[in-house]
């Protein structure tokens, strides 16, 4: 596709965010020729730099782009740091931005960027509204002479009411066609394969359904514990940072009908509707049964003390935020009535990973002695990080005398696909953006229905001085009651064990 010439304008540009993703994520694009001919970035914020004290920032001695760096063509990084411009808005985001108006029309003048224009939102979210709403004071969000675009970084609001408000807050400034919602978890490549895994193939969507599977599974494991996000994290938690919005997101893509075409409307219609399926738990009976919270405590890994985290800095000693939440729920929907759904995120586990376990259900009728279940029963795994790909487990016969059957696995590993770049999340989200893509963006109803299912334990776990924070040593997959969640026989696939 054609990218049409245009400016990025970043809001928050002297922040991490913008050094340590942005800029990578646009240098990649420009190696790999994606960018447009005419393309300008210009950074904005508090912060007191020049256009080229930002450019030794964010690029040329950027410690995020020194591997990309090395080696390259001199007049070729410089071509690139040449690109970006820098504007400081004074004391403060809610001021006139006539100045940035006025900045923003001789660059489009200079470089021929045609009056398109994308606004990044890279700061603290309780500025989006005010941001947008200066933009637009500005004429900025008027697209009569060019696309004009908001990209908005989670979170989108901290509960329900919050996510709401800043929706209908931005809808004041930009249309809903206007506003790209980033969640990185979208860009990646396995994510999205979920769609094709499904609906490309007639070998798997003819099972996928409460007369086949037994049981949905998903795993986002950490190993490492908040590092130095810990005042971040203690006011977020495990709820918050990764279940509302990544993990719902993975689990509308495996709930969802087959959309009519691969359009972003049709897609994210079918994901609105998948979310809007999922059993809200209201009563306290239900919560205290399905959910469980935890938080991890100090520990040795691997001959090294790691601290607990109520001792990590920034975090209060009493806290009960969760570093670890596990959620058992269903979807009132005609293809997953009764199937459980089991999602679990947590920090300190004891490794990194991300994956999807479909189990399939048992042979009606077992003709043979002695299948455990737990390491028997036909599994799809879609591994969505580290080692990207599919893995299917199957049974098959031990050879020699009877019928023992052993598990076997068929497993297909995205690197051996691709030899060459494999786009990382932000360099495709930004590259879609840019294209007007807005597929692997959420849309607002998209954000709230996540919210309206995840409000109710927010407020249990919050505001019933009853409900316990579960403590399970650094290293551990969880507490030790996190089993008991899992309905029959069935354990948690702890990657590595079965
Ligand atoms: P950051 O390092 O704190 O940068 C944000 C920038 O916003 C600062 O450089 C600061 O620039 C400006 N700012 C304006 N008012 C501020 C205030 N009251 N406190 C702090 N900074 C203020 O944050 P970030 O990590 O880049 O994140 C930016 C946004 O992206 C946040 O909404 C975050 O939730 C989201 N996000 C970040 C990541 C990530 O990997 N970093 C991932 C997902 C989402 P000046 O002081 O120069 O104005």
């Amino acid at each position: 596709n054609k990218t049409a010439n245009q400016m990025l304008v970043i809001f928050g540009a002297s922040g991490d965010l913008t050094a340590r993703k942005l800029v990578p994520a646009l240098y990649n694009l420009y190696k790999g020729k994606h960018l447009p001919d005419n393309f300008v970035v210009l950074g904005l914020s508090r912060s007191n730099l020049t256009d080229n004290t930002f450019r030794k920032r964010v690029v040329l001695e950027s410690p995020y782009l020194k591997e990309a760096l090395k080696g390259e063509n001199q007049d070729f990084v410089d071509a690139f740091a040449n690109q970006f411009f820098y504007e400081d808005l004074g004391d403060d985001y809610d001021v006139s931005y006539g100045k940035v108006n006025t900045r923003i029309s001789d660059l489009d003048t200079k470089f021929g960027t045609g009056g398109n224009y994308m606004f990044y939102l890279a700061t603290p979210p309780n500025l989006y509204e005010t941001i947008a709403k200066n933009v637009s004071e500005q004429g900025l969000s008027d697209e009569s002479s060019g696309f004009r675009r908001l990209i908005v970084e989670k979170p989108f609001g901290y509960n329900l009411k919050t996510a709401k408000n800043l929706n209908k807050g931005l809808h004041q400034y930009f249309n809903e066609s206007q506003i790209y919602r980033i969640d990185h978890y979208l860009g990646k490549e396995t994510v999205q394969n979920l769609l094709v895994t499904r609906f490309a193939n007639s070998i798997f969507e003819p099972l996928w359904n409460r007369n086949y599977i037994q049981h949905v599974e998903i795993t986002n494991a950490e190993s490492v514990g908040v590092e130095k996000r810990g005042g971040y994290y203690d006011k977020s938690g495990a709820l918050r940072d990764m279940f509302q919005s990544h993990l719902l997101q993975i689990v509308s893509l495996v709930v969802m009908e087959p959309p009519i075409n691969a359009s972003a409307e049709e897609i994210r219609n079918e994901k609105v509707k998948a979310l809007k399926s999922l059993r809200i738990m209201h009563d306290e009976k239900t919560l205290y049964d399905n959910t469980i919270r935890g938080q991890y405590l100090a520990s040795v890994i691997d001959g090294e003390k790691v601290k607990g985290y109520r001792e990590e800095d920034g975090v209060d000693p009493n806290s009960k935020t969760e570093t670890y939440a596990a959620i058992k729920f269903f979807v009132d929907n005609w293809r997953w009535a009764d199937v459980p759904f089991y999602v679990r995120t947590a920090k300190r586990m004891p490794t990194k990973v991300t994956e999807v376990v479909v189990h399939f259900k048992t042979p009606h009728h077992q003709v043979f002695n002695d299948v455990d279940i737990n390491n028997m029963d036909n599994k799809l795994i879609i591994r969505i990080q580290p080692d990207e790909g599919i893995m299917i487990k199957f049974g098959v016969k031990v050879p020699g005398q009877g019928f023992k059957v052993e598990r076997a696995n068929m497993d297909f590993y995205y690197s051996s696909l691709v030899d060459n770049h494999i786009m990382q999340a932000y360099e495709r989200l930004l590259l879609d953006a840019m294209q007007g893509d807005a597929t692997l963006y959420a849309r607002a109803d998209e954000v709230e229905a996540a919210w309206e299912f995840v409000d109710p334990i927010l407020d249990y776990w919050e505001n019933n001085k009853g409900v316990k924070t579960y403590g399970y040593s650094a290293g551990v997959w969880g507490p030790k009651n996190s089993d008991t969640l899992l309905e029959g026989n069935y354990t948690w696939r702890n990657p590595g064990e079965h």
